[in-house]
């Protein structure tokens, strides 16, 4: 049996690969320190003999017992108000989390996957954005530490792979939703949903004109696993294309959930990104990876989700 290590298993996306490796009959094990998942994300898969799980922080050396095909580094906050919350672990988790996996990696002769995102072209000045644009990052602003942590991880990804030889693959992920995310992550499809679900007004940062692109999960989850599977060593965007604004978006959400609340405006976040949009001609090309799953249908999956929480879970304010 194949084995695979999922970091960041309690986690949105982690979660829903462990899912998808274990039905492609894999032996999984799933790593995390909880720090923003949560161990109901996995609680499915107690007892599944196909699956382990390790609780532990990669930034701490990593010891597994026995051989390894594949890892996915899926480890880090992902969300602006984790990782404006906890900076510097968001840097460790990427550098040294990273150093640590692509170690083990080496020792193990696994292929290792990153997960990488959109926020390393920053506040992007090429739209939309392809993988040979540099992108336009802030160091040392607010956002800078999940943004560098990132760009240090695909270089440090990318020499594992020059000097010794190790195969990598770096997939960047563009905002991807589905359900499992955390509802008070503070992203924003978890946002305007709770706050629909809880009968308050729909927060939009500035004036709702920046743009977003919008991935269901599963679609996201196939690309991952065409990538793994691929022979190419450079990054990949994975996300969908259709690009809406967010004041757009929050009166489709308005909509689908039949609140009667309005929209009131906030401060936009320093360096929140003006637009974003993947352009995924290379995925399309060498994975013969698109999107499938349209909007309506990933957000009515995602509605739902969030509307079978209890009360107590919907009202819960903090992780
Ligand atoms: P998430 O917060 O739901 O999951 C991240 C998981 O990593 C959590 O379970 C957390 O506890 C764990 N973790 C964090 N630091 C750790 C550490 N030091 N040791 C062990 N576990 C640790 O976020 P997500 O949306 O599932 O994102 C997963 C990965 O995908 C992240 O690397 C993120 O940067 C990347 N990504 C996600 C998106 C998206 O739209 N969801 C976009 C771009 C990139
Ligand atoms: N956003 C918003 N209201 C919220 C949460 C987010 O208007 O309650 C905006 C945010 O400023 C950004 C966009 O929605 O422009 C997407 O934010 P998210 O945190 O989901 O992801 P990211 O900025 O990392 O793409």
């Amino acid at each position: 049996m194949r084995r695979v290590l999922i970091t960041g298993a309690a986690g949105f996306l982690g979660s829903h690969l462990c899912d998808r490796f274990i039905k492609e009959g894999y032996h999984v094990i799933g790593m995390d320190n909880f720090i923003t998942g949560d161990k109901k994300n996995l609680s499915h898969l107690e007892g599944n003999p196909n699956f382990e799980f390790i609780e532990h922080d990669v930034t701490e050396f990593i010891s597994i017992e026995g051989g390894l095909d594949y890892i996915l580094h899926f480890a880090s906050p992902a969300s602006p108000i984790d990782y404006l919350k906890i900076p510097i672990q968001t840097l460790k988790v990427g550098s040294l989390g990273t150093h640590n996996l692509l170690g083990l990696a080496k020792a193990k002769k696994a292929r290792i996957l990153i997960a990488s995102t959109s926020e390393v072209y920053g506040d992007p000045l090429v739209h939309p954005q392809t993988e040979d644009y540099y992108g336009n990052v802030n160091t040392i602003g607010p956002r800078g530490v999940y943004d560098e942590a990132k760009r240090f991880q695909e270089s440090i990804t990318m020499a594992y792979h020059r000097f010794h030889g190790l195969e990598t693959r770096i997939v960047r992920i563009f905002n991807t939703y589905g359900p499992k995310m955390r509802l008070n992550d503070g992203r924003v499809i978890p946002a305007f949903m709770g706050q629909a679900l809880r009968g308050e007004d729909l927060t939009i940062f500035g004036d709702g004109s920046q743009t977003r692109s919008f991935c269901y999960v599963d679609d996201q989850v196939e690309g991952i696993y065409r990538l793994l599977l691929s022979d190419y060593s450079y990054p990949v965007n994975i996300g969908n294309p259709y690009e809406i604004t967010i004041k757009d978006f929050a009166e489709e959400i308005i909509k689908l959930t039949g609140t009667n609340q309005k929209i009131i405006y906030k401060k936009l976040p320093q360096d929140d990104p003006l637009q974003r949009q993947p352009n995924i001609s290379l995925a399309k090309k060498i994975l013969g990876w698109e999107p499938k799953i349209e909007r309506d249908e990933g957000m009515l999956k995602t509605y739902n989700y969030f509307k079978s929480m209890s009360k107590e879970d919907l009202h819960k304010r903090d992780h």
